[in-house]
């Protein structure tokens, strides 16, 4: 009992001893009604410490949405004043960030180690993305990709039984470092698909038809950093020529109406496009494998978080993908088979009008490459916990986002292009 004990302090605080402690932190949920409003988050975004959650960042805050946003205490007084003087409605989601923080380790899994139902460090998931391999030789194989920007292995894991000219799906996670349930995702799906092969007939024969290309993580530099210094960074760890601030937005980094609308040519900013597409290694890495791919990959599904949104091209414009009455009809289905389980809504659509514009996502991306199905997954919650989504709800999080994903995978054999 007592080694027990000893183990489980050591283990959190490993997870703690970061840089920042965020006590007395709040985030807010803020009802923006008109321009006036929207004007008034700018002006106090310019003049406090404030860490936009959704969207994105202030340039992407439209009329009659919610905006959830970060507040540092020293900021608290004042941001509330502004908001109760100019009569905006608002709620704190989170009255001090630093409690839900360390709430989010509430997993009843042993303390140590690999587990699917914990949140697990890099050096933990690259343990396991070599492990579960060696244990399913049948149905995995592993390769590199590419290195980061810190110069780490991008492991990419091939999921299905062997056989010649397969079609794929590719899926990814942790491109925004702080999104920590969606590497948990791509562990569970991994597990899923080895463990249910042969024993379930959806994915036995999904396994045996095509092949699952999945990255755990493609942020490993910025998700690191979020275990070491900032849980709240978003974005890659690159350094940026000129500029004291680190990092790029990788789903703003890709040659898909690059940086037009949506993000910021502001290395400080959290949505900044970099200084180029493809800039990053990470997103170069990617985009080459899938080029490199073409001929087999038939869907893209990017795994992101907050929000319970399954959403589709276009998010670098209001038009309209050529597939579109089939993708929303797609999406719809999916979203109805993710909440057969639980219960759980999700919202769908096109990206630009279903969250809002921006430019340079993968989706976008991977679709104009011809790659008719590309979904962006936005997965639990819708704000009460946002980015600390606690542990105890990995499982059934990761189990009803499996059935949408193998109603996906389903449609797409039955429709190869
Ligand atoms: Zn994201």
């Amino acid at each position: 009992m007592l080694a027990f004990l000893v183990l489980g302090t050591v283990a959190l605080a490993s997870a703690h001893h970061s840089g920042e402690h965020f006590e007395g932190e709040k985030v807010f949920r803020v009802n923006v009604e008109d321009e006036n409003h929207i004007h008034l988050i700018r002006e106090l975004a310019s003049t406090t410490q404030i860490d936009f959650w959704k969207p994105d960042s202030v340039t992407q805050i439209k009329p009659h949405s919610a905006v959830d946003f970060r507040v540092k205490a020293e900021d608290i007084v004042t941001v509330e004043n502004v908001l109760k003087q100019n009569e905006l409605q608002y709620e704190v989601l989170i009255s001090n960030l630093r409690n839900v923080l360390e709430a989010q380790f509430d997993s009843q899994a042993r303390a140590t180690g690999h587990s699917y139902e914990k949140y697990n460090n890099w050096e933990t998931i690259e343990a396991w993305t070599q492990q579960v391999t060696t244990e399913n030789p049948d149905l995995i194989s592993r390769s590199v990709i590419g290195t980061t920007f810190e110069g780490r292995n991008m492991y990419l894991l091939k999921v299905g039984k062997a056989g010649p000219n397969k079609p794929a799906i590719f899926m990814d996670c942790g491109f925004h470092a702080r999104e920590w349930i969606s590497p948990a995702f791509c562990q569970w799906f991994v597990r899923e698909a080895v463990r249910t092969y042969g024993r379930e007939i959806q994915m036995t024969a999904l396994l045996k038809k095509l092949d699952f290309y999945v990255l755990p993580v493609l942020n490993i530099d910025g998700y690191i950093y979020t275990w070491t210094k900032d849980r709240m960074w978003r974005k890659t760890r690159s350094t940026n020529a000129g500029s004291r601030c680190y990092g790029t937005d990788p789903n703003r980094n890709f040659d898909a109406g690059w940086c037009e609308t949506g993000a910021s040519r502001s290395p400080c900013a959290e949505t900044y496009c970099g200084p180029a597409a493809e800039s990053e290694k990470e997103t170069k890495a990617l985009a080459d494998f899938i080029r490199d791919n073409l001929s087999s990959i038939k869907a893209y599904l990017t795994i992101h978080s907050y929000s319970q949104m399954l959403v589709y091209p276009y998010s670098y414009d209001y038009k309209l993908p050529d597939n579109n009455a089939e993708l929303n009809a797609l999406a719809k289905a999916a979203v109805k088979e993710l909440a057969s389980l639980y219960g759980t809504k999700y919202t769908y659509g096109p990206g630009a009008a279903t969250i809002y514009l921006a430019a340079g996502g993968s989706d976008d991306w991977a679709y104009d490459q011809g790659i008719k199905y590309s979904f962006t997954f936005e997965l639990r919650d819708t704000g009460r916990y946002g980015f600390l989504l606690p542990e105890s709800q990995i499982r059934a999080t990761c189990e009803e986002t499996v059935l949408a994903i193998k109603y996906l995978a389903n449609y797409v054999l039955e429709h190869l292009y």
